[in-house]
């Protein structure tokens, strides 16, 4: 017997708040194509995992001692990425770093959202936001977005006076929809922002749209652009999110995380992942050119597919989306029923899995 087995959640002196609530559960099961997540399906090249390996022995030598708490070196070199990926001149002092940009998420809610404070998102959209806010204890708004899920900016501009927020989350691409949206209208959204506004793109390397930090000098203040090395760097295991913001930001971000949150290992990993970015980020063109075949392709059955420039597409329509979920994994695959009325999101996977899921998706597409 498991001790304490006999003792359920409801007899928990839980927080009032968090009673009744569900955990973030997309479904982890072992199935031959797993699409669900919107990882990169290319596993690091052999060259890759040997300088994570050296790397992670070197520093295997030091663990009795704390990492660096600040992880300076690793925000040196993602300021320097991300200036190269985005033509924005980038310092050390703009970037932070934590274990996927889930815990970013969460430092910036702890700082800048909290008990009394609002954080507003445009649904549907990425579903941890505002899980994040509920953990944080920063109150939930959600604003909706247009029929067709793209967002309407003018009513979003009037919301954001209407509502005052202090925090704004705005996916680009979004997740799980894949629009991603103008650096024009950012600025409006922003301008009319009383607070932060985070800018969530997670899945920007799979976008040609310009990236949202072309807006921090201009509004110092406000604008928090997060990202991840878990979709294009194919290092999601490894845990990296980072961000990029006014030096202020990441002051007020020092406030609130813990000490030495940032492992050693996953320090020395992050930076050897990196140095392969080149490599790495040569799976981002296959994978967008795999995204166009497999919406052009589902277009052709018959499917209604909401256009997208990330590394997944959201489709339909399904009288059923649960049976049709089902169906999937009847054929090995596994998608993600994302919660929306009618519709599935598929992760592009290599060639070989777009192939096991359009053969399936012939069988279930209606
Ligand atoms: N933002 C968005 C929009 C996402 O889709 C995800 C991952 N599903 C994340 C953030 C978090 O990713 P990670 O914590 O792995 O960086």
């Amino acid at each position: 017997t498991v001790p304490g087995a006999s003792v359920g959640l409801g007899e928990l002196p839980l927080r009032e708040d968090l009673r009744g609530r569900s955990p973030y559960g997309a479904p982890q099961l072992d199935v031959p194509v797993r699409l669900n997540t919107n990882e990169n399906p290319v596993p690091p090249p052999p060259g890759l995992v040997a300088d994570i390996v050296a790397a992670v022995a070197e520093i295997a030598a030091t663990l009795n001692r704390y990492p660096d708490r600040d992880a300076v070196a690793l925000r040196t070199e993602l300021a320097r990425y991300l200036a190269s990926a985005t033509g924005v001149g980038l310092a050390v002092e703009n970037l932070w770093a934590a274990n996927g940009s889930n815990e970013v998420l969460q430092q910036i809610l702890q700082a800048f959202g909290g008990p009394g404070r609002t954080a507003l998102g445009f649904e549907p959209s990425y579903s941890m936001h505002p899980i994040i806010a509920s953990g944080t204890r920063t109150e939930w708004l959600p604003a909706p977005r247009r029929a067709d899920f793209s967002l309407d900016v003018e009513a979003a501009v009037d919301l954001l006076g209407s509502r005052r927020p202090d925090v704004v989350f705005v996916t680009s691409p979004n997740n799980p929809t894949g629009q991603s949206i103008p650096l024009s209208d950012l600025r409006a959204l922003v301008s009319a922002a009383p607070g932060v506004v985070v800018v969530d793109e997670a899945y920007a390397e799979f976008s040609s749209r310009e990236s949202a930090v072309h807006l921090i000098e201009e509004f110092p203040t406000r604008v928090i652009v997060s990202r991840t090395m878990s979709k294009a760097f194919a290092f999601a295991g490894g845990r990296l999110g980072y961000l990029a913001a006014a030096p202020a930001v990441v002051e007020a971000l020092l406030l609130v995380r813990l000490p030495y949150h940032l492992s050693s290992l996953t320090q020395a990993a992050a930076l050897a992942a990196l140095r392969h970015a080149t490599g790495t980020l040569a799976s981002v063109r296959m994978l967008a050119e795999e995204r166009d075949r497999v919406v052009a392709s589902l277009t052709g059955l018959g499917a209604a597919v909401v256009p997208s420039d990330a590394n997944f597409v959201l489709f339909g329509p399904f009288a059923d989306r649960a049976a049709a979920w089902q169906s999937y994994l009847d054929h090995g695959v596994l998608v993600r029923d994302v919660g929306i009325d009618g519709h599935l999101r598929v992760t592009i996977g290599t060639p070989a899995e777009n192939d096991a899921f359009l053969a399936a998706s012939k069988e279930i597409v209606p």
